[in-house]
């Protein structure tokens, strides 16, 4: 089967399997989200929720975060780790935004990725699903691992990884690519896999 038509199969096969996707970062704005996508670097979805949830009421604007004392963020976001770097990238984004953008969230990936602490995946995930801009495909640890387990791609970086599986998948699915091969890995595929209990056992290379 070429590569396309695998895509094709292992999310239908997925979608099939799982009720819903999730839990991932909550949120009801384009900030929030990106505040919530900043703050979800090597840490759970589950406990950025419960972070954003207090943050979130606290903090509704850029402007916001740009007046934010750094000690105070800091304190209000350390359970998610790395709360120094996090809570500087926070600020400094709020200034950017405040400054270059009118306070709004900016809708290009050029502009995304002059916001402090934001990663091309990051910026992919909120054209995606705050803008519905589907530019780029996002690869994050489950993202990386599957696509090398099924064989659907041999690429040595996520940021390789990406520009090819942009090709592979459909635009139009890219967030739902993410989001199940996310929910998948968590359940089945993570760093050991059930191949024996798996949706994709036949149609994987399961290049381990
Ligand atoms: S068959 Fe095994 S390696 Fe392939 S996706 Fe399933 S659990 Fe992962």
């Amino acid at each position: 089967m070429e590569k396309k038509k695998i895509a094709q199969e292992v999310l239908k096969r997925l979608k099939r399997t799982y009720q819903k996707t999730g839990p991932f970062v909550e949120w009801s704005t384009p900030l929030e989200l990106l505040v919530g996508t900043i703050l979800s670097a090597q840490c759970t979805d589950v406990r950025v929720n419960m972070v954003t949830k207090k943050l979130f009421q606290k903090y509704t604007t850029s402007a916001d975060y740009a007046k934010a004392r750094i000690t105070t963020l800091e304190k209000e976001i350390y359970s998610t780790g790395f709360y120094h770097t996090k809570a500087k990238a926070l600020k400094e984004s709020g200034k950017i935004i405040e400054k270059n953008f009118n306070g709004e969230v900016p809708h290009t990936l050029e502009e995304l990725l002059t916001l402090r602490g934001v990663s091309i995946k990051t910026a992919y995930l909120v054209l995606s699903k705050a803008y519905g801009k589907n530019v780029g495909l996002a690869v994050d640890t489950h993202v990386f691992r599957l696509c090398k387990r099924i064989g659907l791609s041999s690429a040595k970086t996520p940021e390789k990884m990406s520009e090819e599986m942009s090709k592979i998948v459909v635009a139009r699915h890219y967030v739902e690519w993410n989001e199940y091969l996310i929910t998948h890995g968590r359940a089945i595929c993570g760093r050991v896999p059930k191949c024996d209990t798996c949706v994709l056992n036949d149609i994987c290379k399961k290049n381990i």
